[in-house]
């Protein structure tokens, strides 16, 4: 399979989220025609994603991958077709920039005391700001993955040490929020 890129409204976000955190390239163009879709699509050489059964003749060089159904079956669709173009979890699932690595020291203020101080990964989006970490919100984002795919997905190991909490700080988002 080979690497592709979306694009899609905002009546996928949910799908686009979940696609995101799976590594998947999905913008959003909130409010977009599908013909915008389309000429977005066909300039960025992007996939549309959509659940309309139009595709305007005008534009019927540029790729569509319709789903239908749930979240759940969309990500089975998207899978099914084309590879992430990066690994879980590194994007942002609100924005879809590439998360940046960043270290405990930068982290200071910006997670809780007790994520920093386990250590791990700690990554925040260059876009939004926001700052995201491994730990028990990954691990059900994991479980439901594996659900809606009927498999284990591919997935980062959380570190190892205390559990964190759901509980989050305002600033910080875990990728499953
Ligand atoms: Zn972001």
């Amino acid at each position: 399979m080979t690497v592709v890129t979306y694009v899609t409204d905002a009546s996928l976000a949910q799908l686009a989220r979940r696609l995101r955190q799976l590594g998947f390239d999905v913008q959003v163009h909130r409010g977009a025609r599908l013909e915008e879709l389309l000429e977005s699509a066909s300039r960025d050489g992007r996939t549309v994603l959509t659940r309309s059964t139009r595709h305007p003749k005008k534009w019927a060089a540029v790729p569509v991958l319709r789903v239908a159904g749930d979240t759940a079956h969309g990500v089975r669709t998207v899978t099914a077709y084309g590879e992430p173009s990066g690994p879980p979890l590194g994007r942002c699932s609100h924005c879809n920039a590439a998360l940046r690595s960043r270290s405990a020291f930068e982290a200071h203020g910006e997670v809780p005391g007790r994520v920093a101080r386990r250590g791990g990964p700690l990554f925040s989006c260059p876009d939004c700001g926001q700052w995201f970490w491994l730990g028990s919100h990954t691990e059900q984002l994991r479980a439901w993955f594996e659900t809606a795919l009927g498999r284990p997905p591919e997935w980062p190991s959380a570190p190892t040490g205390p559990p964190v909490t759901r509980q989050m700080p305002q600033k910080g988002r875990p990728p499953g929020q």
